[in-house]
């Protein structure tokens, strides 16, 4: 039995896991993220205490979270203004202290990969690149089964690859010109809300599409190629065998979607496009909760294998 926790921007949800991956029993809080990174750690530390008290002790715990974190380290490196506090938080450290046991940590992106590559979409692949398109825009790369950190611990930020240069728009990174400022829900929202005078959400948005709204239609589908394109550049710098999509935004089915595979169609090279398949995320919801458990696998592996070396 594993335990996996996922700590987003607006909930913290913990769950039992089990060896094939099954998610068991799933509990969640929402997040008080106006408290401070310390009340969502001691928030996450309790759901995983609730757990134990039901189900028996485990020999190490996964977490997955929003914001940069660097696995190796425990820490968050870095974090939106939706997780005050998170920045430089020892979430590892923190954990472990609260619970007295071992914590793998790593950003929640990179978890649901990890989970997606090894028992969803990715079973099988030997290069997938996971793309999560939902308020921001997150991505993984996972080579042989294995999550790719890169030098700094944290790669795989792929919503701040530049589109448009110079004169873009702002991201919330602070740089101008990152897909995420065209492409993300949240960029949709703002671009709707610029041309119309109206905010309203993606899912309204993407209904006035259905209903035959141009300025609704325009908009998914420029950020869908957006994206599209900005994939197409990637594909053919990293020539993954699969590309797996996920999170709110793919959930509009029409013209966002069509509108991505066409850019991507349009700037891949045939050669690499033809190799590379594109997928939908399979585990969804439980994807990072499943990832996290993994990475609870991988610690308690580590330990065992730390423990025989003594
Ligand atoms: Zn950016």
């Amino acid at each position: 039995m594993l335990i996996g926790v996922d700590i987003g921007g607006t909930k913290i949800a913990a769950g039992v896991v089990d060896a094939d991956g099954r998610v068991l029993e799933r509990i969640q809080a929402s997040t008080p993220v106006t408290r401070g990174a310390e009340a969502i750690v001691t928030t996450a530390a309790e759901l995983v205490q609730g757990l134990l008290r039901l189900h028996g002790p485990v020999s190490a715990v996964g977490v997955g979270s929003a914001g940069q974190v660097d696995h190796e380290s425990g820490i968050v490196v870095d974090a939106n203004e939706n997780l005050p506090g998170f920045r430089g938080l020892p979430l590892r450290e923190r954990l472990e202290e609260l619970l007295q046991l071992p914590v793998a940590v790593e950003n929640d992106v990179k978890a649901a990969a990890l989970a997606e590559a090894q028992l969803g979409a990715g079973r099988g692949v030997r290069q997938m690149l996971l793309v999560m398109v939902g308020t921001g825009i997150g991505g993984a790369l996972v080579l042989d089964g294995k999550v790719y950190r890169g030098a700094s611990g944290v790669a795989g930020e792929l919503g701040h690859l530049l589109f448009r240069p110079e004169q873009g728009r702002l991201c919330p990174c602070g740089r101008r010109g990152c897909i995420e400022g065209y492409a993300s829900g949240r960029a949709i929202m703002e671009i709707y809300a610029e041309e119309s005078g109206r905010s309203i959400d993606v899912a309204t948005i993407a209904k006035r599409a259905r209903d035959g709204e141009t300025l609704a239609r325009e908009v998914l589908t420029q950020a869908g190629r957006a994206l599209g394109l900005t994939l197409g550049g990637l594909v053919n710098t990293l020539g993954p065998e699969a590309i797996v999509l996920g999170g709110g935004v793919l959930q509009v089915e029409e013209l966002y979607l069509p509108a991505l595979e066409y850019g991507l169609q349009m700037q891949a090279l045939p050669v690499m496009r033809r190799s590379c398949t594109v997928r939908r995320m399979e585990l969804v919801h439980d994807a990072v909760l499943i990832g996290a458990s993994l990475l609870a696998k991988e610690r308690t592996e580590d330990g065992r294998r730390g423990q025989a070396a003594d």
